[in-house]
């Protein structure tokens, strides 16, 4: 592979092309391994970002994207529809929480984020109340790397402090305090309880990723956290927008992770693991009284059409990504995991270097004192045989469920050599 010419041309994420940092060439990618191009296989421990469950070259997503494929890959969904989309969007109302019951399918996780705030915005102009326009996110939040996906994410973790002049100004509550297993007391949630109760006649909606709030510091929150989210919601009239494009299909543990909490948003994005990792496919769900309210507005439509919405190679696989998951012991699968990666990476707290250690689901999280040196770390992964990308003080696992026992223990034994030794 031209690795000098993608050094000179190619942008990869977050990526600099006067200083590139290094970049492996893939040849291939089989169950949980993905092959370096001198042969050398990789235990992925990334799921491709959350996205690959099954692992890689599926035959059951293989088959069902060809066929898909002879009978068409593409045509648009202006004014025309298709099986693909129309089963899928069976499923997705099928498997989430009853109230969803309206489906925008869209190209990428970002753009689902973008729906989903224009839907707010939208539902708000129509009843007549044009001045709830701001949104209420998280601290240590993450949404997106568009716009107004962008003006959602957490100002300093969030990545886009430098277009901060250009961004809606969004209001902000701390980031969720108490952990997964403990209560959520009236003082943990006193400030957003203000913010609320002060802002709430220019609020549209919160938005938040339940539970698991991923890419902006991959902690894991209380359920009744979000409980009481939704009950000062329903008290003071705002949506509430859950962002499950990573912990949607399982990840957490629960097939979407408001069943921790047992409440239901209003709008709900999807996005990630929709299609098991083998196409870009994102979904905003709302309920029928948000679908209403926007299409009895002055617009009388949802104003909003991505050019490749609902692509039916995309909508193939990820029916068949759906199906496969749920015909599977997944849960089985991802609590298995949970405790492995629980008890295999728990070692590493007695090492001065690391700040905590977690496991919720299919993820495992070690967080250390200080920013690791990605480059250094990966490369020592690498000789080890695994395939992670640490972020900052975070090192974390997110394998696909199909991982056995045994690659996991390669992947958190890796772990625990590496980071034990930092
Ligand atoms: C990845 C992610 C997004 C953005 O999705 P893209 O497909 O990268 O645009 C949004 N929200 C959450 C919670 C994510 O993890």
């Amino acid at each position: 592979m031209d690795l000098d010419f993608d050094r000179k041309h190619i942008w990869h994420p977050y990526s600099s092309l006067i200083d590139p940092p290094p970049v492996y060439p893939i040849e291939r990618a089989d169950g949980v391994r993905i092959y370096l191009e001198d042969g050398r296989g990789l235990v992925d421990g990334m799921s491709s970002w959350w996205s690959a469950l099954h692992g890689y070259n599926v035959p059951e997503l293989n088959a069902a994207m060809q066929a898909q494929m002879e009978k068409m890959s593409h045509v648009m969904f202006g004014g025309l529809t298709h099986g693909p989309a129309i089963d899928l969007c069976r499923k997705l109302v099928e498997i989430t929480p009853e109230p969803l019951q309206r489906v925008f399918l869209a190209d990428s996780g970002s753009v689902s984020v973008e729906v989903a705030i224009k839907m707010a915005l939208q539902y708000w102009q129509s009843r007549g109340r044009p001045q709830k326009n701001r949104l209420l996110a998280l601290r240590n939040g993450y949404h997106g790397d568009t716009f107004g996906a962008m003006a959602t994410c957490d100002p300093v973790t969030g990545m886009h402090h430098l277009f901060a002049s250009q961004l809606t100004q969004h209001l902000f509550a701390p980031a969720p305090q108490p952990k997964y297993d403990e209560p959520c007391s009236d003082e943990d949630i006193a400030e957003l309880q203000q913010l609320i109760e002060k802002n709430h006649a220019q609020l549209a909606a919160v938005i938040l990723e339940p539970i698991v709030q991923g890419a902006g510091g991959m902690r894991f929150y209380s359920p009744q956290y979000l409980q009481r989210v939704r009950a000062l919601c329903d008290e003071h009239q705002l949506l509430l927008i859950a962002d499950e494009i990573a912990t949607g299909f399982g990840r957490s543990g629960k097939l979407f992770a408001c069943e921790h909490a047992g409440i239901s948003p209003d709008i709900l994005t999807l996005g990630k693991a929709l299609t098991g990792g083998t196409m870009t496919l994102a979904a905003t769900l709302c309920t029928d009284k948000v679908a209403e309210g926007i299409c009895r507005g002055e617009a009388g439509v949802f104003m909003h059409g991505p050019t490749f919405m609902g692509n039916p190679l995309a909508c193939a696989a990820a029916n068949a990504s759906i199906d496969l998951l749920l015909a599977g012991p997944w849960q089985q699968r991802v609590s298995a995991i949970e405790g492995q990666l629980q008890r295999e990476l728990a070692p590493l707290r007695q090492s001065s270097a690391v700040a905590d250690v977690r496991a919720l689901g299919a993820i495992g999280v070690v967080e250390m004192r200080e920013p690791v040196n990605m480059m250094q770390v990966q490369e020592a992964l690498i000789a080890r045989g695994v395939w992670l990308r640490p972020f900052g003080k975070l090192v974390y696992a997110m394998p696909p469920y199909v991982i056995s026992e045994e690659d996991l223990g390669q992947l958190t034994g890796a772990m625990v050599e590496v980071l034990g030794d930092l």
